[in-house]
């Protein structure tokens, strides 16, 4: 029996009781534990050692998980350095606790069918009812019927009627009115299906421009899959679960399609899950954590915009369902697709010839659509010329004459700009730490400090490289740009998205159908517009700055900016009339801007890769991250400094030169300071992802057991972090 927590990360044995005889592996329990109850996983039945005086498990919360998944949260606890119990407590989910169940029906059969079906003339009203009205409750759909609620419930034994979370569109799309396959997605298609028929495992990188099809790609692999017998689990970013992509699925797969995302009640949730451990759901769309989901016979996983660092959880177990996916597959026999039009340099690397990802690639669009034109305009030169505001002459002509067009446009902001870097109005300097290359962090006592190795210095008055006072702090909101936009262009209609106007359940969908449907001109957003929305009418894109994510302070921030320039970039032009993106900065001359303008995925991975070997970044090293953080800012920096001294006691039994550990910091973290706890850290880097790992844990439990007493301090490892902030 596993019970979540640090200290005692370890099975302890408890008494079946014979009515709870049906007790499986992996089930959560109840149980008593010193004075109190709590909650615990079955991890195993054995016989009590001897001489312990073991108590009875109290009761079943959840059923149990199956030999897979069991083994699947093990090997979790072990890659990603957390208990076994939120390893558990992960796999099976929160929502797979016996919770009220869903109390909507939807008609099982087809609306056609009905009057052929052998049922009574009620029991038939009742199917038309829910066929005309889905989504009812029993009492709704009764009442609705004019009949008891009795008569629903025989109907529902019957299997005509189900309970669900909302899918029972029937599939339309018949094997005559599937779009037919470009040359690029069939040789795609074939290569994927000659796996899918052989049972074989393989790990698949789909590098296809952003309008070439890609969700059709998936459709024929899922449909190959299914007439396998097995079951299919398709990844995507949590947005789009709320847009266009769910529908698209559902109408090629009807009732055998289940949906998994954070905005189920936790008694949907559970509803779905029972759907696709029976079998009744094959193809299982959802968020990261669906890459848990309990199908029987896994055929395949699909990770769709596989660069997002959504996929990397920030709770422990910090996993990234990239990792799990494949570790998955091979277990089961099965594929891995991961798709992109900006793979993320780790897949990338790894599809080189003679890594362990195969390369798929499809450079053209589907109907012959050009790539959205890309210009560049230097916010340096409009200041030159005296315009000192947030658009740039150009941005503001081509708005206007889209709205004498009557055609939409899009205005990107980067939201993440939580950093304060500095950045010379003039020339366009950012000044960066000279070891770690990332942008220094602007701190309120003055000074810009790097918090990677704690390098630090006083912010200049004047530009060290031009002399020029226009020293400027950065960070432009939603809410800025909206009402800039107002001033210039008062009689349009705006609208904006950010996760301000979109924290109600459904209104994201709301503002999306809004604009879509010819209710606004100009809509204002974060990067949750730049994912896989279908706008047709959408012929012009702004980024208003694209500093503020290439100046993050982060590794990653040059290949952050190129995927969300070519995203958003990708937003335009997908209907009828030709694209255009316009993105505006202070350093044009940026490699990850330049190639962005081109579209060149491939000049800058290799660019970028090149940055990354010379600074020892991933993929080349191997990174973990031990956060400590605590209310008293004297003693959490006294533990940081211990437990450096325990890693270098650790790092150095590492004898091979090339397999050494590099230890940096401790130094401030970038948000050195989040309610009232405050944080510094250390950040590992090695050429071998396993010794990283055992130095980490070795180091953090050897500081743990020598500060055992020293409470309030919290250490937190993160393998592989997605963000060092
Ligand atoms: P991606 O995900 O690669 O950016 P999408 O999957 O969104 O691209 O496809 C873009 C559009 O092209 C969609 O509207 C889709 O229905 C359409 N499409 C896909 N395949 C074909 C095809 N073979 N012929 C015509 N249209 C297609
Ligand atoms: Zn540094």
């Amino acid at each position: 029996m596993e019970v979540p927590s640090r200290e005692v990360d370890r099975p302890f044995h408890y008494l079946v009781p014979e009515h709870l005889n049906l007790l499986s592996l992996g089930s959560r329990v109840l149980v008593p534990f010193g004075r109190r109850t709590v909650p615990g996983y079955v991890v195993g039945f054995s016989a009590p050692p001897e001489g312990v005086k073991i108590k009875p498990v109290l009761k079943i919360l959840s059923e149990g998980l199956s030999p897979e998944l069991l083994e699947l949260a093990q090997w979790l606890a072990g890659r990603y350095l957390c208990t076994l119990a939120e390893s558990l407590h992960c796999v099976i989910g929160a929502g797979r606790e016996k919770k009220r169940l869903p109390q909507r029906l939807f008609a099982a059969v087809e609306a056609g069918e009905i009057n052929g079906l052998k049922i009574t003339p009620k029991q038939q009203k009742v199917l038309e009812t829910a066929v005309q009205h889905p989504g009812l409750n029993k009492t709704q759909l009764a009442r609705k019927a004019g009949v008891s609620p009795s008569t629903v419930d025989t109907i529902v034994k019957k299997k005509l009627l189900t309970y669900g979370y909302g899918i029972n569109t029937p599939s339309s799309t018949t094997a005559d009115n599937l779009p037919q396959l470009t040359a690029e997605q069939l040789a795609v298609v074939n290569r994927l299906n000659n796996y899918i028929n052989h049972g074989k495992h393989g790990v698949f990188l789909l590098h296809g421009v952003t309008g070439s099809g890609k969700t059709e790609v998936y459709l024929r692999v899922i449909a190959e899959v299914l007439k396998k017998g097995r079951q299919a689990v398709v990844l995507l970013p949590e947005i789009s679960l709320t847009s266009q992509m769910v529908e698209v699925f559902c109408r090629r797969f009807g009732s055998s399609v289940a949906v998994l995302h954070s905005r189920l009640s936790a008694g949907e949730r559970y509803a779905e899950q029972q759907r696709i451990q029976r079998g009744d759901a094959q193809v299982v769309l959802g968020a990261r954590s669906a890459v848990f989901a309990p199908v029987p016979k896994l055929g395949i996983i699909i990770i769709d915009e596989e660069h997002e660092p959504m996929y990397k959880q920030e709770e422990n177990p910090k996993y990234h369902a990239r990792e799990v996916a494949v570790y998955r597959a091979r277990v089961n026999q099965a594929v891995v697709l991961m798709a992109s039009a900006t793979p993320a340099l780790e897949s990338y690397c790894r599809a080189e010839p003679g890594g362990p990802y195969q390369l798929l690639t499809m450079k053209k669009r589907v109907r012959q659509l050009p790539l959205p034109k890309v210009e560049v305009v230097d916010m340096r030169r409009e200041m030159d010329a005296g315009n000192t505001g947030i658009f740039s002459r150009l941005l503001l002509d081509k708005i206007t004459d889209r709205l004498n067009k009557k055609q939409q446009v899009v205005l990107f902001i980067n939201r993440r700009g939580y950093a304060t870097f500095v950045v010379c109005r003039k020339c366009g300097l950012v000044l960066k730490c000279p070891h770690c290359d990332i942008s220094l962090t602007y701190h309120y006592d003055g000074y810009l400090r790097c918090h990677y190795c704690n390098y630090s210095r006083h912010a200049p008055k004047k530009c060290p490289r031009c002399g020029d006072n226009a020293v400027g702090f950065f960070g432009t909101g939603t809410q800025k740009v909206e009402q800039e936009i107002k001033r210039y262009f008062p009689r349009a209609v705006i609208m904006r998205m950010d996760g301000d106007t979109t924290a109600r359940k459904g209104s994201h969908q709301k503002i999306i159908d809004a604009f879509k449907n010819g209710h606004g001109d100009i809509l204002v957003g974060t990067q949750m517009i730049a994912k896989g929305l279908d706008m047709p009418n959408v012929t012009l894109v702004g980024v208003v700055n694209a500093d503020t994510m290439l100046y993050m302070p982060e590794f990653r921030a040059a290949e952050r900016t190129f995927q969300l320039l070519t995203q958003v970039a990708g937003r335009a032009g997908r209907g009828d009339y030709p694209g255009e993106t316009v993105i505006q900065t202070h350093t044009p001359e940026h490699y990850s801007i330049i190639y962005a303008r081109k579209h060149d995925y491939k000049n800058f991975y290799q660019k970028e890769m090149q940055m990354r070997r010379a600074l020892k970044y991933p993929p080349f090293y191997y990174l973990s991250r031990i956060l400590i953080s605590g209310e008293n800012e004297e003693r959490v920096k006294a533990a940081a400094e211990e437990i450096r001294g325990v890693l270098e006691d650790t790092a150095s039994a590492v004898k091979t030169e090339d397999k050494k550990v590099i230890i940096m910091g401790p130094a401030q973290a970038g948000l050195y300071k989040i309610q009232g706890r405050f944080r510094w850290q250390m950040v590992l880097k090695g050429r071998v992802a396993s010794i990283v790992r055992q130095v980490t844990r070795d180091a953090v439990q050897k500081w743990a057991q020598q500060a055992r007493g020293r409470n309030n301090i919290n250490v937190s490892i993160d393998i592989d972090p997605q963000f060092l902030f």
